[in-house]
């Protein structure tokens, strides 16, 4: 057989199946049969950030959705669907949005032109976090350039997208049926410590 650039991807993924089965053999049997997971985790695209592995987390304990710089956006029936079925079907009880420093979404959107692309116009949504920082920064005469000011929009982005989160339609009607259900959660996970840390518990 031939080999493709892929070959060794599908030899992983038989040697985790393998392995998952050695330890466990009823694992893949009880996946089958369904999943309860624990949260909605909307998070970056980034390759560095495999959510379920940096939360220690295995198959069917969280439900995610990525996208580039972890955007809720207001016109975006993809998440609004995804939103919809972890709280309505499965009763997800929380849901994290969780950014990262060092995004390159949020270092593009802080950029003074935005491309004229589809990237560009995404990312018009995470560019309000800039002006908010930039606005508080002006408010209180400091100033900050580099990777301590990108930090700071990579949190206000967080802040922002939960703001979102809060007023879309779904989640209205799911706060309706079940008061205080689900919380949200604002998290930013750092590459260079590949710690999480929490910004906020409430929206
Ligand atoms: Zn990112």
């Amino acid at each position: 057989m031939t080999s493709v650039p892929l070959d060794d991807l599908l030899r992983r993924n038989r040697d985790w199946a393998a392995a998952k089965l050695a330890t466990d053999p009823g694992f893949f049997d009880r996946l089958a049969r369904g999943q309860v997971p624990r949260a909605l985790v909307i998070g970056c695209s980034d390759s560095r950030v495999p959510i379920d592995e940096v939360l220690g987390c295995g198959p069917g304990e969280l439900f995610v959705h990525r996208n580039v710089a972890n955007i809720v956006a207001y016109n975006d029936i993809n998440i609004a669907s995804v939103i919809e079925f972890a709280t309505s079907v499965l009763h997800v009880p929380d849901v994290i949005v969780c950014g990262h420093y060092g995004c390159g979404g949020v270092r593009e959107a802080c950029t003074p032109q935005l491309h004229a692309s589809y990237l560009g116009d995404w990312l018009m949504i995470a560019a309000w976090a800039k002006r908010a920082v930039d606005q508080r920064l002006a408010a209180s005469g400091r100033s900050l350039d580099g990777e301590a000011y990108l930090r700071l929009v990579v949190e206000e982005n967080v802040r922002l997208q939960l703001t979102h989160l809060s007023h879309l339609t779904v989640i209205r009607r799911q706060w309706e049926r079940t008061p205080g259900l689900p919380r949200l959660h604002g998290w930013v996970y750092d590459l260079t410590t590949g710690l999480v840390r929490v910004l906020t518990d409430t929206a």
